[in-house]
């Protein structure tokens, strides 16, 4: 017998008509790659939301096809995110911090007709046209004022708002099947090429509801949210869909992610809310503590995409006042797979137990299932001892990858994340490595995640990397790479001598190497392959 409910599809275009119908007045405030800050309200939004999808079917854009973005945070984006998707388009959102080839590939692999742009990016612009044999129309999205030459882009340049103000916004969103695509991100592809991810109407509202619930990320009207995750980054992990359906204040960053740019914006718009990779936090910490100043707002931050230090942690909640979620995604996740929000009964906990829990990785989210497996497939317990393949699946996660049929990424229907977790009883996941970095040393692995975490709490270390070294006897031991603090001349013995009673024995790194900086890949995350290019016959030679 079926059920007797309204049938409405779940469409990405329902959040926006809900904000403009329900919090209108709610504020966006960007500050721009043209360099001032720009406010407006959700109506604004989604009237001319409505006047860029006219635009995109006079410029021939039809239901299905991909439309590029090159751009930062900020409301022409997000007038993209929903125009694009909205009237039925994919919305593909491309990472400009990735290499030239890659973009170039994204793009003819995705067969973009449309690529919007911040005018910052031309240069980009200007370096992929020539090397895309499809006929592409680039959008620069800025005014009359600050349109850039069109040198090297034979059909030239079309102005964002010029589409706009040539447009009405008389537009009804399509009733589109909620199984249809919105949007289309491909992953960083630290491994072969990029693969795309190509997520649905439903896939994508399902994750904002999940994503919004108080012990996921906790939004509602009362927040003024910071996505400084970019929107070229898995949808800012879906923090311009929450914003709407909750009715919340957004604030975007724009090009410049430094910390005196970044804590500024905070205090005057009042932020509630952020979100961003530990690095970005790194840069804001560091600003905070040199001046000396304090957060009078920010309530909360989560902190994702690669692994939080419990240091980090530490000094968000005990300096500033500041509770941080850490959560972990992946881009074939939309990205929310799990966030470490507190059960009742670990509030009361002494404070170093508290903060070894929030290090976690944390619990999973209604729609996301998850298990661990060992090397023979099988489920291994949650005992938060043994470790396994963590595997996942529910509606938001990939099924197979876009036009790449011959990829089939699942293991008996669970999508296997290439990551390394144990889980403990209270259901808690602690991600121990990515399968690749994980150590095997004589039989027995060792998690890189537990050095880097043991090092980073070390009064004189910068940045701490873990990485596997070939070794004649045991295979592989750890090589710690350090960073020291500005005006440190910590030693090698003095670091290993701070493991002692921190980790079993034969854990401890063989060795230090003081490196000056840590590479970073486009999305901040640790270039872990290009330290072991570097440094993995460190033992053979030494
Ligand atoms: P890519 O895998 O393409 O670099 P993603 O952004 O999809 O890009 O990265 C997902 C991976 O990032 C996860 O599989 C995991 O290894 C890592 N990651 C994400 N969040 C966390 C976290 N909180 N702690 C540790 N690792 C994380």
């Amino acid at each position: 017998m079926k059920g007797l409910m309204m049938q409405q599809p779940l469409l990405v275009s329902s959040l926006l008509t809900h904000a403009e119908r329900h919090h209108g007045e709610q504020e966006i405030v960007s500050k721009r790659v043209e360099g001032d800050i720009h406010r407006y309200r959700f109506r604004d939004l989604a009237k001319r939301a409505r006047c860029m999808a006219n635009a995109l079917a006079e410029l021939g854009v039809l239901p299905g096809d991909r439309v590029g973005t090159l751009a930062w945070n900020g409301y022409r984006h997000m007038e993209l995110y929903y125009a694009v998707s909205g009237s039925g388009a994919v919305l593909h959102t491309l990472n400009p911090r990735l290499h030239l080839d890659q973009i170039v590939y994204m793009i003819a692999h995705a067969d973009d007709r449309v690529v919007f742009f911040d005018v910052d990016m031309l240069p980009i612009v200007q370096a992929i046209a020539a090397r895309i044999a499809n006929p592409i129309v680039f959008v620069a999205m800025t005014d009359r004022t600050y349109m850039p030459a069109s040198d090297g882009l034979p059909g030239g340049v079309l102005c964002y708002e010029e589409l706009i103000d040539a447009s009405d916004d008389d537009f009804e969103w399509p009733h589109l099947d909620e199984n249809d695509a919105s949007s289309l991100c491909y992953t960083s592809g630290t491994t072969g090429h990029p693969k795309g991810v190509l997520y649905s109407h439903r896939s994508t509202v399902l994750h904002t509801l999940a994503a919004a619930l108080p012990d996921a990320l906790n939004c509602s009207a009362w927040d003024t949210i910071l996505p400084v995750v970019p929107m070229f980054h898995v949808n800012a992990w879906g923090l311009p869909y929450i914003a709407c359906m909750v009715g919340a204040k957004l604030v975007f960053p724009g090009p410049r992610l430094k910390g005196d740019s970044l804590y500024e914006l905070i205090e005057v718009e009042r932020v509630t809310m952020s979100a961003g990779v530990p690095t970005v936090w790194q840069g804001l910490l560091a600003y905070v503590n040199s001046q000396q100043l304090s957060f009078s707002s920010m309530r909360r931050t989560v902190i994702g995409g690669a692994a939080c230090s419990p240091a980090m942690i530490a000094e968000f909640q005990e300096v500033y006042c500041v509770d941080v979620l850490h959560a972990w995604g992946m881009t074939e996740l939309s990205p929310l797979g799990t966030v470490c929000s507190l059960k009742p009964h670990q509030v009361s906990m002494p404070p170093d137990e508290r903060l070894a829990i929030q290090a976690k990785q944390g619990r999973a989210v209604y729609g996301i299932d998850m298990k661990i497996v060992g090397d023979d497939g099988e489920e291994v317990p949650w005992d938060n001892a043994s470790a396994g393949e963590l595997m996942v699946r529910g509606p938001w996660v990939v099924d197979s990858y876009f036009r790449c049929a011959d990829v089939r990424p699942h293991r008996d229907s669970w999508f296997p994340t290439g990551d390394i977790a144990k889980i403990d009883a209270d259901g808690f996941m602690q991600i121990t490595d990515r399968a690749k970095d994980v150590i095997k040393s004589g039989g027995e692995w060792i998690s890189s995640v537990d050095i880097e975490n043991v090092a980073s709490v070390h009064p004189e270390v910068a940045s701490a990397v873990c990485i596997a070294a070939r070794h004649r006897k045991w295979d592989e031991r750890p090589l710690l790479l350090i960073v020291r603090k500005a005006g440190s001349a910590v030693t090698t013995d003095e670091l290993l001598a701070f493991f002692d009673g921190k980790v079993a024995r034969w854990c401890k790194p063989d060795a230090v190497v003081f490196i000056d900086a840590v590479p970073l890949g486009a999305t901040g995350k640790v270039l872990k392959n290009r330290l072991r290019d570097q440094f993995q016959d460190y033992f053979l030679t030494a």
